[in-house]
């Protein structure tokens, strides 16, 4: 980041994406506030209210009375959680920025040793790892385990869950992640393009009292397609030109090769090479390579243009002495 961001104003922000819990919130937030008390820290709590259909505000509201740290953000509509999280870290004023669910799922009395290992072992993100997940196997657990094998493989950053939510975040992390779409869950990996240290914690797996959960199998291929972009991110953002036009060479050599063979076949022989498939092959194989080229190219000017508008550094320094 070339900006510099202003500096932390107070220990703990704990940030809390809510669509739709007025049920949960009743008595979570009680129970968040003490275990933050019992810190004895500075914290916040932003509860970011993705638009709400049921009294989730009027619920806020009354729990602010009683929990003057409580912070209510309310979006026009729903944005869904990645958009809570990146509004809540963009209004943290906490050291550590604290991501939780608002359904209960995650526990407060976790925070503590998340905390813990955080200061005592330098890191920049501790992640809850839910070891007995309460989930159905088939339709959650087995997509996040292939999910996480994945991540980790292509990011070098392995967790055994990506997809909890109780997560510690420095300050500096929170600020310089950019989150799209449904990214929230890969915030360890896009952050492993700065260079983080990330340990990894086991936390309780609490079952969600009231309401339904928000996600069904349609998240599972959502969540596919992010990996693939988080991928293509992490690998070959900053040199499009190297993926593209290595496909492009390859094809575009192939479909010359296959197109030699055939013209001095034609040469040489005399033979009709009008109908053969293969000419068909050849002539994709060199449109497509020079496709591919033409992508790495703009890939190329677009990525420029994407660090020069946004007046962005190629590198993140993490202190000077
Ligand atoms: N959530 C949100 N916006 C949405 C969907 C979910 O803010 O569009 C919140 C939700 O209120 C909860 C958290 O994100 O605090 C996780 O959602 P959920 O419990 O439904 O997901 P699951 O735990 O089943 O993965
Ligand atoms: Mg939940």
């Amino acid at each position: 980041m070339k900006q510099p961001i202003s500096q932390p104003e107070l220990d703990i922000s704990v940030v809390l994406p809510v669509y739709n819990e007025a049920g949960n919130l009743k008595t979570f937030i009680p129970e968040l506030s003490i275990a933050l008390q019992a810190l004895g820290r500075s914290y916040e709590i932003i509860a970011v209210n993705d638009g709400s259909t049921d009294d989730s505000l009027d619920v806020l509201r009354a729990l602010k009375q009683r929990e003057p740290h409580l912070r209510i953000v309310q979006f026009r509509r729903n944005f869904g959680q990645t958009a809570g999280f990146a509004a809540g870290f963009d209004l943290a004023r906490g050291t550590y920025v604290i991501t939780m669910d608002a359904d209960g799922q995650n526990d407060p009395a976790d925070i503590p040793k998340l905390l813990k290992l955080m200061e005592e072992g330098g890191y920049d993100i501790v992640s809850g790892w839910r070891v007995e997940r309460k989930e159905p196997f088939l339709s959650r657990r087995l997509p996040s385990l292939l999910a996480n094998h994945l991540i980790g493989r292509a990011t070098g950053v392995t967790l055994h869950d990506y997809g909890c939510s109780l997560k510690i975040y420095h300050w500096e992390v929170a600020k310089h992640v950019q989150l799209y779409g449904e990214l929230h869950r890969f915030i360890p990996a896009l952050a492993s393009s700065m260079g983080v240290r990330v340990a990894e914690v086991p936390v309780n797996d609490r079952p969600r009292r009231y309401g339904k959960s928000k996600y069904n199998l349609s998240k599972t291929i959502r969540v596919i397609l992010d990996l693939i972009t988080v991928f293509f991110l992490l690998t070959y953002m900053g040199r499009p030109m190297q993926l593209f036009g290595l496909a492009g060479l390859v094809s575009g050599g192939v479909g010359f090769l296959l197109g030699l063979y055939l013209t001095l076949f034609k040469l040489f022989t005399g033979a009709d090479i009008g109908n053969r498939p293969l000419l068909s092959l050849a002539i994709l194989l060199i449109i497509l390579g020079v496709q591919f080229l033409m992508m790495g190219l703009l890939g190329e000017l677009m990525i420029r243009t994407y660090f020069e508008v946004q007046d962005k550094a190629i590198y993140v320094v993490r202190s000077e002495e």
